[in-house]
Protein backbone atom coordinates (compact mmCIF):
# COMPACT_ATOMS: atom_id res chain seq x y z
CA UNK A 1 0.00 0.00 0.00
CA UNK A 2 2.37 2.52 1.02
CA UNK A 3 4.26 1.88 -2.43
CA UNK A 4 0.92 2.76 -4.13
CA UNK A 5 0.62 5.85 -2.43
CA UNK A 6 3.80 6.80 -3.39
CA UNK A 7 3.24 6.62 -6.86
CA UNK A 8 -0.49 7.89 -6.00
CA UNK A 9 1.64 11.45 -4.34
CA UNK A 10 4.14 11.52 -6.98
CA UNK A 11 1.17 11.72 -9.86
CA UNK A 12 -1.00 13.97 -7.89
CA UNK A 13 1.87 16.19 -7.31
CA UNK A 14 1.60 16.87 -11.44
CA UNK A 15 -1.93 17.25 -11.77
CA UNK A 16 -1.73 20.96 -10.60
CA UNK A 17 0.62 21.63 -13.45
CA UNK A 18 -2.58 20.72 -15.67
CA UNK A 19 -5.84 21.75 -14.36
CA UNK A 20 -8.99 22.80 -16.61
CA UNK A 21 -8.18 26.07 -19.04
CA UNK A 22 -11.90 26.34 -19.75
CA UNK A 23 -11.16 25.55 -23.23
CA UNK A 24 -13.61 24.94 -26.07
CA UNK A 25 -14.20 21.68 -26.11
CA UNK A 26 -17.60 22.25 -24.36
CA UNK A 27 -17.13 18.96 -22.25
CA UNK A 28 -19.19 17.51 -19.42
CA UNK A 29 -16.16 16.45 -16.62
CA UNK A 30 -17.30 16.32 -13.29
CA UNK A 31 -14.53 17.89 -11.84
CA UNK A 32 -15.00 16.25 -8.42
CA UNK A 33 -14.84 12.96 -9.60
CA UNK A 34 -11.98 12.93 -12.21
CA UNK A 35 -9.77 9.63 -12.09
CA UNK A 36 -6.12 9.59 -14.26
CA UNK A 37 -7.27 6.87 -16.04
CA UNK A 38 -10.39 8.39 -17.55
CA UNK A 39 -10.65 9.23 -21.31
CA UNK A 40 -10.92 13.10 -21.65
CA UNK A 41 -11.62 15.45 -24.96
CA UNK A 42 -8.86 15.39 -27.67
CA UNK A 43 -7.72 18.99 -26.66
CA UNK A 44 -8.37 18.68 -22.93
CA UNK A 45 -5.38 19.76 -20.26
CA UNK A 46 -6.10 16.78 -18.20
CA UNK A 47 -4.96 15.21 -20.51
CA UNK A 48 -1.16 16.86 -20.22
CA UNK A 49 -1.36 15.21 -16.76
CA UNK A 50 -1.78 11.91 -18.14
CA UNK A 51 1.18 12.19 -20.57
CA UNK A 52 3.20 13.96 -17.95
CA UNK A 53 2.16 10.64 -15.35
CA UNK A 54 2.93 8.40 -18.29
CA UNK A 55 6.20 9.74 -18.56
CA UNK A 56 7.18 10.05 -14.84
CA UNK A 57 6.53 6.45 -14.78
CA UNK A 58 8.45 5.24 -17.66
CA UNK A 59 11.78 7.77 -17.11
CA UNK A 60 12.22 9.12 -13.42
CA UNK A 61 9.88 6.69 -11.58
CA UNK A 62 11.86 3.25 -13.21
CA UNK A 63 15.47 4.69 -13.25
CA UNK A 64 14.72 5.46 -9.14
CA UNK A 65 13.74 1.57 -8.97
CA UNK A 66 16.60 0.35 -11.94
CA UNK A 67 19.01 2.33 -9.12
CA UNK A 68 17.57 0.74 -5.92
CA UNK A 69 17.69 -2.87 -8.07
CA UNK A 70 21.76 -1.87 -8.52
CA UNK A 71 22.02 -1.24 -4.95
CA UNK A 72 20.67 -4.38 -3.74
CA UNK A 73 23.04 -6.23 -6.68
CA UNK A 74 26.44 -4.27 -5.08
CA UNK A 75 25.15 -5.29 -1.59
CA UNK A 76 25.56 -9.46 -2.86
CA UNK A 77 29.43 -8.55 -3.44
CA UNK A 78 29.64 -7.76 0.11
CA UNK A 79 28.84 -11.75 0.66
CA UNK A 80 30.30 -14.82 -0.94
CA UNK A 81 29.42 -18.53 -1.79
CA UNK A 82 30.29 -20.79 1.42
CA UNK A 83 30.04 -23.49 -0.91
CA UNK A 84 27.51 -25.76 1.53
CA UNK A 85 26.14 -26.98 -1.70
CA UNK A 86 22.51 -26.86 -1.00
CA UNK A 87 21.50 -24.82 -3.63
CA UNK A 88 22.78 -27.83 -5.76
CA UNK A 89 21.60 -30.69 -3.40
CA UNK A 90 18.27 -29.09 -3.27
CA UNK A 91 16.27 -27.26 -6.05
CA UNK A 92 12.63 -26.74 -5.99
CA UNK A 93 10.32 -24.99 -8.59
CA UNK A 94 6.28 -24.68 -8.43
CA UNK A 95 6.77 -26.66 -12.03
CA UNK A 96 7.14 -30.20 -12.29
CA UNK A 97 10.01 -31.67 -14.77
CA UNK A 98 7.23 -32.06 -17.45
CA UNK A 99 6.24 -28.00 -17.16
CA UNK A 100 9.48 -27.03 -17.03
CA UNK A 101 10.17 -29.51 -19.86
CA UNK A 102 7.22 -27.58 -21.72
CA UNK A 103 8.45 -24.31 -21.01
CA UNK A 104 12.12 -24.78 -22.08
CA UNK A 105 10.93 -25.91 -25.36
CA UNK A 106 8.63 -22.74 -25.73
CA UNK A 107 12.05 -20.46 -25.27
CA UNK A 108 11.99 -20.07 -20.87
CA UNK A 109 15.16 -19.93 -20.76
CA UNK A 110 15.51 -20.13 -17.17
CA UNK A 111 13.64 -23.51 -17.42
CA UNK A 112 15.74 -24.24 -20.27
CA UNK A 113 18.86 -24.23 -17.96
CA UNK A 114 17.36 -25.90 -15.31
CA UNK A 115 16.38 -28.86 -16.85
CA UNK A 116 19.22 -29.32 -18.44
CA UNK A 117 21.30 -30.11 -15.00
CA UNK A 118 18.79 -30.36 -12.44
CA UNK A 119 16.66 -34.10 -12.09
CA UNK A 120 13.58 -34.37 -9.93
CA UNK A 121 13.87 -36.26 -6.59
CA UNK A 122 11.26 -38.92 -6.80
CA UNK A 123 9.24 -38.01 -3.77
CA UNK A 124 9.20 -35.81 -1.04
CA UNK A 125 10.94 -37.41 1.34
CA UNK A 126 14.20 -37.72 -0.53
CA UNK A 127 14.83 -34.28 -0.34
CA UNK A 128 14.02 -34.16 3.60
CA UNK A 129 16.63 -36.75 3.87
CA UNK A 130 19.37 -34.71 2.54
CA UNK A 131 18.28 -30.95 4.22
CA UNK A 132 15.47 -31.56 6.85
CA UNK A 133 15.88 -28.01 7.81
CA UNK A 134 15.37 -26.18 4.77
CA UNK A 135 12.25 -28.35 4.32
CA UNK A 136 10.51 -27.38 7.64
CA UNK A 137 11.44 -24.08 6.95
CA UNK A 138 9.73 -24.55 3.57
CA UNK A 139 6.79 -26.07 5.87
CA UNK A 140 6.77 -23.08 8.16
CA UNK A 141 6.70 -20.44 5.27
CA UNK A 142 4.36 -22.38 2.37
CA UNK A 143 0.99 -23.12 2.85
CA UNK A 144 0.90 -26.01 0.91
CA UNK A 145 4.54 -27.40 0.58
CA UNK A 146 3.06 -30.40 -2.26
CA UNK A 147 2.59 -27.73 -4.59
CA UNK A 148 6.25 -27.66 -4.72
CA UNK A 149 8.98 -30.01 -6.88
CA UNK A 150 12.44 -30.72 -5.27
CA UNK A 151 15.34 -31.82 -7.90
CA UNK A 152 19.02 -32.77 -7.41
CA UNK A 153 21.64 -31.74 -9.35
CA UNK A 154 23.89 -34.94 -10.70
CA UNK A 155 26.90 -33.24 -11.54
CA UNK A 156 27.56 -32.88 -7.59
CA UNK A 157 30.99 -34.37 -7.23
CA UNK A 158 31.71 -36.33 -3.99
CA UNK A 159 33.76 -34.24 -2.91
CA UNK A 160 30.76 -31.39 -2.26
CA UNK A 161 32.53 -29.54 -6.02
CA UNK A 162 31.21 -29.11 -9.30
CA UNK A 163 32.21 -31.37 -11.51
CA UNK A 164 31.20 -29.36 -14.85
CA UNK A 165 32.06 -25.79 -13.00
CA UNK A 166 33.51 -24.12 -15.91
CA UNK A 167 30.18 -25.35 -18.36
CA UNK A 168 27.57 -24.32 -15.27
CA UNK A 169 24.72 -22.51 -16.33
CA UNK A 170 24.45 -19.18 -15.97
CA UNK A 171 21.52 -19.83 -13.12
CA UNK A 172 24.35 -21.35 -11.17
CA UNK A 173 26.62 -18.37 -11.65
CA UNK A 174 24.15 -15.83 -10.39
CA UNK A 175 22.67 -17.67 -7.81
CA UNK A 176 20.76 -16.66 -5.77
CA UNK A 177 20.14 -13.04 -7.51
CA UNK A 178 16.30 -12.87 -6.06
CA UNK A 179 16.21 -11.91 -2.39
CA UNK A 180 12.82 -13.07 -2.31
CA UNK A 181 13.88 -16.39 -3.00
CA UNK A 182 13.35 -18.72 -0.24
CA UNK A 183 17.48 -19.45 0.84
CA UNK A 184 18.43 -22.60 3.24
CA UNK A 185 19.73 -20.98 6.55
CA UNK A 186 23.19 -22.22 5.60
CA UNK A 187 23.18 -20.25 2.32
CA UNK A 188 25.54 -17.50 2.93
CA UNK A 189 23.74 -14.95 1.10
CA UNK A 190 20.98 -15.03 3.99
CA UNK A 191 22.08 -12.33 5.57
CA UNK A 192 22.11 -10.66 2.24
CA UNK A 193 18.44 -11.37 1.61
CA UNK A 194 17.15 -10.42 5.51
CA UNK A 195 19.40 -6.74 4.76
CA UNK A 196 17.42 -6.01 1.62
CA UNK A 197 14.48 -8.01 1.64
CA UNK A 198 12.18 -5.31 2.64
CA UNK A 199 13.67 -3.08 -0.22
CA UNK A 200 13.41 -6.20 -2.89
CA UNK A 201 9.48 -6.40 -1.50
CA UNK A 202 8.83 -2.48 -2.26
CA UNK A 203 10.35 -2.72 -5.19
CA UNK A 204 8.72 -5.83 -6.44
CA UNK A 205 4.97 -4.27 -5.49
CA UNK A 206 5.97 -0.74 -7.02
CA UNK A 207 6.83 -2.78 -10.81
CA UNK A 208 3.56 -4.32 -10.39
CA UNK A 209 1.91 -1.09 -9.58
CA UNK A 210 3.67 1.31 -12.44
CA UNK A 211 3.03 -1.66 -14.93
CA UNK A 212 -0.94 -1.59 -14.00
CA UNK A 213 -0.30 2.54 -14.52
CA UNK A 214 0.95 2.53 -17.08
CA UNK A 215 -1.29 0.25 -19.45
CA UNK A 216 -4.18 1.64 -18.50
CA UNK A 217 -2.78 5.20 -19.15
CA UNK A 218 -1.53 4.19 -22.48
CA UNK A 219 -5.26 3.33 -23.10
CA UNK A 220 -6.57 6.28 -21.79
CA UNK A 221 -4.65 8.60 -24.33
CA UNK A 222 -5.49 6.22 -27.62
S1 LIG B 1 25.98 -27.54 -12.48
FE1 LIG B 1 27.44 -27.49 -10.79
S2 LIG B 1 27.06 -25.56 -9.73
FE2 LIG B 1 25.27 -25.99 -11.00
S3 LIG B 1 23.82 -27.05 -9.66
FE3 LIG B 1 25.06 -28.63 -10.73
S4 LIG B 1 26.74 -29.06 -9.35
FE4 LIG B 1 25.84 -27.13 -8.67
S1 LIG C 1 23.34 -22.40 -1.03
FE1 LIG C 1 24.40 -20.40 -1.06
S2 LIG C 1 26.36 -20.68 0.05
FE2 LIG C 1 25.51 -22.73 -0.42
S3 LIG C 1 26.52 -23.30 -2.34
FE3 LIG C 1 24.59 -22.33 -2.90
S4 LIG C 1 25.07 -20.15 -3.18
FE4 LIG C 1 26.79 -21.08 -2.10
Amino acid sequence: MRAQQAVDFQLDAIKKRSLCNNCTENCDIDFNKITIFQKFPKHCRYRFWQEAALNLLENKISKDIYEKIQTIEEKRKNYACCKCTSCCRLASSEYSYEELKVRAENGDEFSREFVSIFVPYNNIEEPKKVYPEYIEMLEKEMEDISKLHFYYCPKLGEDGLCSDYENRPDICRVFPNNPLVSLPEKCAFVEWKHEVEITALTLHALIDIIGFYKEKLTEALK
